[in-house]
Formats: C-alpha cells, sequence, structure tokens
C-alpha cells in the first residue's frame, strides 16, 4: 500500500428513498463513469432498501452501508437495528454519530464508541462523524471539539480499515454552505495529527472525509485539499448523474 489512501466518496440518503429509488443505486453500480474513476464508492441507503440496495450491486464496484446501528447485538431495542443485522443484509460500512443523531437523539461520544465496536465486531467499516456547530466555530472552539469527539467516539482497536473519519461541520449540512478550503485544510490536517498521536502508523491510510454540501460544482475543489481522502455526501447522493459527478473528481 502506498502512503495516500484510496478515496471514498460515500453518499448519504437519510431518510429518503422508496423502492423506485433503487434505479439510482443501478445507474451508479453500472455506470462506465464510476468503473473508470480511481474511487471506492459506497451508497448509505434507509434500513428498508439495504438489502435489496446490497443483492443489486453485488459485483459492482458500488458498495451498500447503513446509516446507524444499535450498540448491542440484539434484543428489546425496539425499532432498532443491530451491526449484525447491517452484516446479515450485506450492507459492508455503517455511519455513526452523525450530528443529526448526535442531535437529534443525543447520542454521546461513550455511545457512538459503542456502536463503532459493534460495527468492528460484525465485520463492518464504521464511519465515524465529527464536527462543530456554528456556535462552536464562532467560539474558536473547533479544534477542541474536534479534539474530543475523536478521542470519545474511538475505541482502541481502531484501523484504516475498519474506521472512516467524517469530518462534517454541522452548520454546513443541508445548507448550501461550506466550510472554506482553509477551514478544511486547518481541521483535516489536525484530525490526522491527532489520529496519529493514538494510532501511530495506522493512521496515515485512514480515510478522513468531508461532509456538508459537497455537490458537482465543489466537489473537485474540497476534494484537492491535502488529507482530504473523499466525500460524504447527503442531498447530492440521492440522483446518479450527480453522485457519478463528485465520483469522477477522481
Ligand atoms: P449534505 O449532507 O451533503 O446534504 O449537506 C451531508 C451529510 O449530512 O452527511
Amino acid at each position: 500500500m502506498g502512503s495516500v489512501p484510496k478515496p471514498l466518496v460515500a453518499g448519504n440518503w437519510k431518510m429518503n428513498g422508496l423502492r423506485d429509488s433503487l434505479a439510482q443505486i443501478e445507474k451508479v453500480a453500472a455506470s462506465e463513469v464510476l468503473a473508470a474513476c480511481n474511487v471506492d464508492a459506497l451508497i448509505c441507503v434507509p434500513a428498508t432498501l439495504l438489502h435489496s440496495a446490497a443483492v443489486m450491486t453485488a459485483g459492482t464496484p458500488l458498495r451498500i452501508g447503513a446509516q446507524d446501528c444499535h450498540h448491542q447485538e440484539g434484543g428489546a431495542y425496539t425499532g432498532d437495528i443491530s451491526a449484525s443485522m447491517i452484516a446479515d443484509s450485506l450492507g459492508s460500512h455503517v455511519i455513526v454519530g452523525h450530528s443529526e443523531r448526535r442531535m437529534g437523539y443525543r447520542e454521546d461520544d461513550a455511545s457512538i464508541r459503542s456502536k463503532t465496536v459493534a460495527a468492528h465486531k460484525s465485520g463492518l467499516t464504521a464511519i465515524v462523524c465529527i464536527g462543530e456547530t456554528e456556535e462552536e466555530r464562532l467560539g474558536d472552539q473547533t479544534l477542541d471539539v474536534l479534539r474530543r469527539q475523536l478521542a470519545g467516539s474511538l475505541p482502541d482497536d481502531v484501523t484504516a480499515e475498519n474506521t472512516v473519519i467524517a469530518y462534517e461541520p454541522v452548520w454546513a449540512i443541508g445548507t448550501g454552505r461550506t466550510a472554506s478550503i482553509a477551514d478544511i485544510a486547518e481541521a483535516h490536517a489536525f484530525i490526522r495529527s491527532e489520529l496519529s498521536h493514538r494510532y501511530d502508523d495506522e493512521c496515515s491510510l485512514m480515510r478522513l472525509l468531508y461532509g456538508g454540501s459537497v455537490k458537482p460544482s465543489n466537489a473537485a475543489e474540497i476534494l484537492r485539499v491535502e488529507n482530504v481522502n473523499g466525500a460524504l455526501v447527503g442531498g447530492a447522493s440521492l440522483v446518479a448523474s450527480d453522485f457519478l459527478a463528485i465520483c469522477s473528481v477522481y
């Protein structure tokens, strides 16, 4: 392996997509554009579409993942799904700690860490999300928040294979606003350096994604920033042509 990780473009459909949306998955999976890119591509669909999407894309370059998991293997947790259920449905990745869950469901770093452990136990790659709120950025607390979230959300067994970090400034998600190139570069360099203190050599190959209003028109500029090894894409991942345009930066 070289010293720069292979990039990953990961879609996050959030609570969007009925069965007819699988046509978008099929288009991405079959696309010659994707086959020609030097990128790993993944779409994290709602749990209801997970198995169908995974079966549909088997043998193609597109991987399918989920958007959250419970930290327990099974039991009396109405409405939740476990990491082993995701693996059993042929998902390969799971997003944990997205700010919409940190805020909407009061998930804290400790619970995100348990979910990451559960994901690893089931053989999934965890995409661990971190990022500051606008208030924290204005209060000059961004790097402190990132340090705290990394320290609290990541377990000790992290490797470059089983974990991806997504830096998503909360105020840039779904708003059409993106962090400045200088701010993205600073945050990603900081995350890489924090990881290197804790995980040593593993960290140079760990993928650090930027997320927050990434779209075809700004992807090239953002994805060329040093230490940005791909993107976590919400809105623009819902339409195959937009998602492919972002992948084709690589
Ligand atoms: P967005 O979402 O691209 O729509 O801003 C990103 C995310 O929430 O992961």
